[in-house]
């Protein structure tokens, strides 16, 4: 399972680190970002959690 963020549509609300820590981190550029890409089995339903409560659809957990 690979987590994408999409910067130009995050909005850097902070909701997915918070949700997914071990997947998802804010960066120097005020966006989302995977800490990985291939997600751990043991963050897969947080990180989906995060990709269906981004307000923005910008993460893609597949
Ligand atoms: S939840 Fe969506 S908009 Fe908010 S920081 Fe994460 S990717 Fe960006």
């Amino acid at each position: 399972m690979k987590a994408h963020v999409d910067k130009d549509t995050c909005v850097g609300c902070g909701l997915c680190p918070s949700i997914c820590p071990d997947v998802f981190e804010m960066q120097d550029d005020g966006k989302a970002g995977e800490i990985k890409e291939s997600v751990p089995e043991s963050a897969a339903d947080t990180a989906k959690e995060a990709e269906d409560s981004c307000p923005v659809n910008a993460i893609e957990v597949e």
